[in-house]
């Protein structure tokens, strides 16, 4: 079941998203060669609990840390470590929050210096995927209509699309129904409507599409080693422009 917000709800998330766009910020201006992931993960963590907010991903089915940190060719769920960032690594972030009780979820691809012209696209194009499949997060579109849109331009570009991981509904919990896939068919699945709020969130290979998960048991990888992008923000349908809650 699909559940709607309300208006009020929407503005709390507002709230929630916008604590997950100032972290972000805060991760970009600390990016730099010889950084630690582990340190990107410690700032996020005392910035939210500094705004009354629970790092939503600390302690989620058991994952350890405050953001997933994935560096090149990880995908999703890379764990902070005293890994140092490397000029021309890639390294995608995802942060939760919740805030008053609901959440919200954001993940950004940052280019650490200067980088080479393949992971340079693959980065810009998955922002742009996300910004495809947003033209149609609007009543009366159908939920895949948004899943064909980014797979149609992620493979215009050369670029595959992961199949194991999906975005989804989000609220009072992380992960709610729908899944959002990013591949599939047009006009299949729930017609959206206005109060529906989903995390929409390319997972994007320079490569294959396929990815298999480490001995950790969280991190994803891609299997030919070829690097990997994300992007994600938390949306919401309205009745008109679909709204970005993720954001300043
Ligand atoms: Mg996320
Ligand atoms: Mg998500």
């Amino acid at each position: 079941m699909i559940i709607l917000k309300t208006r009020r709800e929407i503005e709390i998330m507002k709230k929630a998203g916008r604590l997950v766009a100032q972290s972000h910020e805060l991760v970009r201006k600390n990016i730099k060669p010889g950084v630690t992931t582990k340190e990107l993960d410690r700032l996020v963590d005392d910035f939210l609990k500094s705004q009354n907010a629970i790092p939503t991903f600390k302690g989620y089915n058991g994952f350890p840390f405050s953001i997933c940190a994935s560096v090149n060719e990880e995908v999703v769920h890379g764990f902070p470590s005293d890994r140092e960032l490397r000029e021309g690594d890639i390294i995608s972030v995802d942060i939760g929050a919740t805030f008053e009780g609901y959440v919200g979820d954001s993940a950004k691809t940052f280019l650490v210096g200067e980088v080479d012209e393949e992971k340079k696209h693959l980065v810009e194009a998955t922002k742009q995927c996300f910004y495809e499949g947003i033209k149609y997060a609007k009543a009366s579109y159908r939920l895949s209509d948004i899943s064909h849109a980014i797979q149609a331009y992620a493979e215009s570009q050369g670029l595959s699309v992961v199949r194991d991981y999906v975005g989804h509904g989000v609220g009072k919990k992380m992960h709610e129904s729908p899944q959002v896939p990013n591949f599939g068919k047009p006009n299949k699945g729930p017609r959206l409507q206005e109060g529906m709020v989903l995390a929409i969130e390319p997972m994007i290979n320079a490569g294959v599409y396929n990815v298999k998960v480490l001995e950790n048991n969280w991190t994803v990888v891609t299997v030919d080693g070829k690097p990997s992008a994300h992007y994600e923000h938390t949306v919401a349908i309205t009745d008109g422009e679909p709204e970005l809650l993720t954001v300043i």
